[in-house]
């Protein structure tokens, strides 16, 4: 996620020139839950089609998620490979095997088991 804020304005004050706090904008991160906020505290309820898209945002989120973790799932695949074949080819120095473990550790990070990096 980024480190936008919403920004969205008041219903009724948002076509109006910027004065006063009623017009000032939402300081909430960008697509976020629940009530928007000001910098003064004052709230005030999302609309409905603003929830649709921060429901939107975050399917869209999770699936580029996945996507980016399936890349990577490749990517180590491929080296790892590499690696194998190194090791069948006759290659069994220690700078190989730490880095067949890394990338397995990877790989266990991938499928939810993160502590395995710290091995
Ligand atoms: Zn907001």
């Amino acid at each position: 996620m980024s480190s936008e804020t919403c920004a969205a304005r008041r219903p009724g004050f948002d076509q109006r020139p910027p004065i006063g706090r009623n017009s000032l904008p939402c300081t909430q991160p960008a697509y976020h839950q629940g009530d928007h906020s000001n910098d003064f505290g004052d709230r005030w309820p999302v609309t409905a089609r603003e929830k649709a898209l921060a429901e939107l945002e975050a399917d869209y989120q999770e699936f580029l998620a996945t996507l980016l973790k399936r890349e990577e799932w490749k990517h180590i695949a491929r080296k790892l490979e590499g690696c194998y074949k190194a090791m069948w080819a006759g290659d069994d120095s220690i700078l190989l095997r730490q880095r067949i473990e890394r990338l397995e550790a990877l790989q266990a990070a991938l499928c939810g088991t993160p502590e395995r990096l710290a091995a």
